[in-house]
């Protein structure tokens, strides 16, 4: 996947000021794309700019709050005026709420985390599904996680967002295929990054241990999975929700026991 086939497309992607977005952003400018840099924070956007054209790719930057429905719109509408077209939306801003059970967890959080998640990805998805109708076609991808497959102890907003980001993949894939549109998800499994900094730092040696692979997820394990859906040849895949977990979800108490009884 190293030669340069999304050229001079346009790329936008969310929550790129940081982690997995910002990775995905130099993924994606080295294979040609132009780079929407777009996020809450003003400070990683730039930097992720200047990783970018530090790399010889091309970026722009947009303070962006994907839960401000009118900001999102003004900000596709300039994109789409300024370029004529958007191929790409990589919807990634994410967040995470201190963990609470969820007969305890505060409205707030679950509210904010709903807010960023949901609301967010359907703002940023309504305001660039129409310009991409208009050119006949478009690749999208959402965040979903292995939160969404097998819910999230303590992190009960988090698991029915990122479950409703695989009802939206599967319905936008339906809504969109007619117009040469490909929605698909990822579903990563522990990745580092700032958001998993503090969890990696108590439990790492547990999750490389339960991971078939035997280790943790780096960014670049999802933007290369993103990169796939992102391909104009990728016209075929759509509806697709991709684990990228070394497995992770797969292993049990069982299968250890199992596979220490055969190696004896
Ligand atoms: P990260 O490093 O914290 O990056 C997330 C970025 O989104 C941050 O720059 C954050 O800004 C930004 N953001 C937060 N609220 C926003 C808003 N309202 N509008 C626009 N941008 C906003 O996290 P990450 O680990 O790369 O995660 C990226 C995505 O992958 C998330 O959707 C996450 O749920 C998902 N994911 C991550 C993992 C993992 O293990 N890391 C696993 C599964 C899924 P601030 O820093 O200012 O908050």
């Amino acid at each position: 996947m190293g030669n340069r086939n999304l050229e001079n497309q346009i790329a936008i992607v969310t929550g790129a000021g940081s982690g997995i977005g910002r990775e995905l952003c130099l993924s994606l400018a080295k294979r040609g794309a132009k780079i929407m840099v777009t996020d809450i924070n003003e400070k990683g956007i730039e930097e992720t700019k200047k990783l970018i054209e530090a790399q010889n790719g091309y970026a722009e930057t947009y303070k962006l709050d994907v839960v401000d429905s009118d900001m999102v719109k003004n900000v596709m509408d300039e994109i789409y005026k300024k370029h004529n077209r958007i191929d790409i939306l990589i919807s990634n801003a994410g967040i995470s709420t201190p963990p609470s059970l969820a007969t305890k967890m505060p409205e707030e959080h679950w509210d904010k985390l709903l807010k960023v998640h949901l609301y967010g990805t359907f703002n940023c998805v309504k305001a660039c599904g129409e310009y991409m109708k208009a050119n006949n076609y478009g690749r999208i991808v959402l965040s979903s996680s292995l939160g969404g497959v097998f819910g999230f102890a303590g992190n009960v907003n988090y698991a029915v967002a990122k479950t409703g980001m695989v009802g939206m993949t599967y319905t936008l894939a339906k809504e969109l295929g007619p117009y040469g549109i490909t929605v698909n998800a990822v579903q990563p499994g522990i990745i580092r990054t700032p958001m998993t900094k503090d969890a990696l730092k108590a439990f790492e040696e547990g999750f490389i241990k339960e991971t078939p692979v035997r280790r943790i997820g780096e960014v670049d394990d999802v933007s290369n999975a993103i990169a796939f859906f992102c391909m104009p040849e990728s016209s075929f895949v759509t509806g697709v929700v991709m684990r990228i977990d070394g497995g992770y979800i797969l292993q049990s108490s069982m299968d250890q026991i199992m596979m220490d009884v055969c190696s004896k």
